[in-house]
């Protein structure tokens, strides 16, 4: 049996109620921390004292909805670890959705981390919002995909804490809190190279940028193509989105000389048709499309954004723009 790893006697959350909530997994219970000077930049200064859903059940069908009071909670993942790294969440006291963003799964996609760190200035009208704009933390300062035998985060889940690969247990970090905070939605901002509508007849996996691709279902879907619809409207052509509900990434032609080749996101089998849910076997992991299966009632949103002849600032700008038009359907912006 492993020491409990100790948490801040600052902790917003009772550290008791939160391993009950979680099945009690003493090595993972200590991701909530307050935390002092790694939080990401936010113009939210103080944590408010957050008492935990009503608990605890240890095989809730359906778990009650939890309750997070308006306030601010830090927490770390892997803390006091080389890979720690600050997530936020932000609670507007009211009931609503809880959305959860995360960035920089992948080091070398700077438009996802940047939007990620702007997102986690938000303030929700109602629901939560809860950002973890570095995810691969070492991985974004390194600016490389993921750092040598770290794993791959978007193929790691859900993640295993005993794994000899960092990113796996950060997986199962990632898992861990969003069980605690119960994501309706979440959105991993992602980069790719080429631009989905230039790969030509025969595709590649250079080829998903400007694309979102979800595990959601029928119920969820029209939100993600709505917000997305909006978005094209105020966009040019080239940086149009496709909605890819069939998520296929297999094959394909190699990218144009001199550019780098970069790994598909979402590589998975074929044929994972939607409506339904998008749940991609990869070896070793999933990607957060599977994420439903891990976190009831979470649709997974996994934007993709192309590098090539795209400044990372507007990278950044069109990855806030679609994750805020999407909260401002929901009602939280
Ligand atoms: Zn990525």
């Amino acid at each position: 049996m492993e020491p409990e790893p100790q948490l801040s006697a600052r902790s917003p959350i009772d550290r008791r109620r939160f391993l009950a909530l979680v099945g009690g997994v003493s090595a993972l219970g200590a991701f909530v921390a307050a935390c002092g000077g790694k939080a990401p930049s936010s113009g939210i200064a103080s944590a408010a004292t957050v008492e935990a859903s009503p608990g605890p059940s240890p095989t809730p069908t359906p778990r009650p909805e939890p309750i997070f009071p308006a306030g601010v909670e830090r927490f770390r993942l892997m803390p006091d670890t080389q890979w720690e790294t600050s997530g936020i969440a932000i609670h507007s006291g009211k009931q609503g959705p809880r959305v959860l963003v995360l960035g920089g799964v992948h080091g070398n996609e700077p438009g996802g981390w940047m939007a990620a760190e702007q997102i986690a200035d938000w303030v929700p009208l109602i629901g939560s919002l809860i950002v973890v704009p570095r995810a691969n933390r070492l991985s974004t300062y390194a600016f490389v995909r993921t750092g040598d035998g770290f794993g791959d985060l978007n193929r790691a889940y859900p993640g295993n804490p005993n794994s000899p690969q960092p990113m796996s247990r950060m997986a199962a970090e990632i898992v861990q809190m969003a069980n605690y905070y119960r994501p309706h939605w979440l959105f991993d901002l992602h980069e790719s190279w080429m631009f989905y509508n230039e790969r030509g007849p025969s595709g590649g996996t250079a080829f998903i940028g400007q694309t979102i691709a979800s595990g959601g279902t029928a119920d969820t879907l029209p939100l993600i193509k709505k917000s997305m619809d909006i978005v094209n409207e105020r966009i040019n052509l080239r940086e149009q989105f496709t909605l890819r509900t069939t998520v296929s990434g297999q094959g394909g032609q190699p990218p144009p000389a001199g550019s780098t080749p970069r790994p598909t996101e979402t590589a998975t089998p074929a044929s994972t048709a939607l409506p339904g849910s998008v749940t991609p076997q990869l070896a070793g992991g999933s990607s957060s499309l599977g994420f439903a299966r891990w976190v009831d009632g979470c649709t997974p949103v996994l934007i993709e954004m192309g590098q090539y002849e795209q400044h990372e600032s507007r990278r950044a700008e069109l990855h806030t723009m679609l994750v805020g038009t999407a909260m401002g359907r929901l009602g939280m912006l």
